[in-house]
């Protein structure tokens, strides 16, 4: 009878043990300081914006673990990773804040990864990315942006929103293939000349870019809408069309 009462005890232990690994892993939903008077009115945080990666690696399996563990600068992780296959890997629920963007900031949103759904893509940063893995993506876009209501608009860049630290998806990424398909934003053709009072850093600023460092800011902008990577840090008058013909409407 004593060993079945223990026997009893120890599998209490164990199960209350791993009710806690798997449950204490996050704060309680409910405030023990508080009496719990739920109201109806509320759900989860929805994000309201889509961050296109490359990972600079050589693998899916690579970025597999590393967006499971870390990488130089600490813990990562992405909600999503298309492997160049077009092969989609879900690591974190879209209802969770995944370690994706760092440091950065898009218009009026400072913390990006608890606004943000992130999306890697295997690539090495220098090739061209596969047309299996584009047509994933652009599968998922849809998906996301159809379930979440995030606007087709709101689909950037990680050096978008992180210009002076980070250059990923790279000048290769497909962007006005994207536009084609609806999202994230491309100049119309028939542009015309912009007013001679044009100001292309506000209207650089408009689009959502951080300008705390305006050469960064410009960079960044010629990765995206040109497919340019260079050290020139100057609006030209191709710059200004551009802008003018995003921002105009
Ligand atoms: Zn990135």
């Amino acid at each position: 009878m004593a060993t079945m009462v223990r026997r009893l005890r120890d599998a209490l232990g164990a199960a209350l043990l791993a009710l806690c690994l798997f449950g204490c892993v996050h704060a309680p939903a409910r405030n023990p300081l508080a009496q719990w008077v739920p109201s109806p009115n509320s759900g989860p945080r929805e994000p309201v914006l889509v961050v296109i990666h490359g990972t600079a690696q050589d693998s899916v399996q690579q970025s597999l673990e590393t967006l499971r563990g870390s990488n130089s600068g600490g813990p990562v992780s992405a909600h999503y990773l298309i492997g160049r296959d077009g092969k989609l890997f879900q690591l974190v629920a879209e209802s969770e804040r995944a370690w994706h963007a760092g440091e950065g900031s898009w218009g009026t949103i400072s913390d990006v990864n608890s606004a943000s759904i992130g999306i890697e893509l295997d690539n090495d940063g220098y090739e061209q990315f596969s047309d299996a893995q584009i047509q994933a993506l652009l599968v998922l876009l849809d998906d996301v942006c159809r379930r979440r209501n995030i606007p087709r608009s709101r689909v950037i860049g990680h050096s978008d929103l992180a210009p002076s630290r980070k250059r990923d998806p790279g000048p290769q990424f497909p962007w006005q293939r994207l536009a084609q398909a609806g999202f994230g934003l491309w100049p119309a053709a028939d542009r015309g000349e912009p007013p001679a009072a044009f100001d292309g850093y506000l209207a650089l600023k408009a689009l959502g870019y951080p300008m705390q460092d305006r050469d960064a800011a410009v960079r960044a902008f010629h990765l995206h809408y040109r497919g340019l990577e260079s050290d020139q840090a100057m609006l030209d008058a191709e710059d200004l069309r551009l802008l003018h013909a995003l921002t105009r409407d």
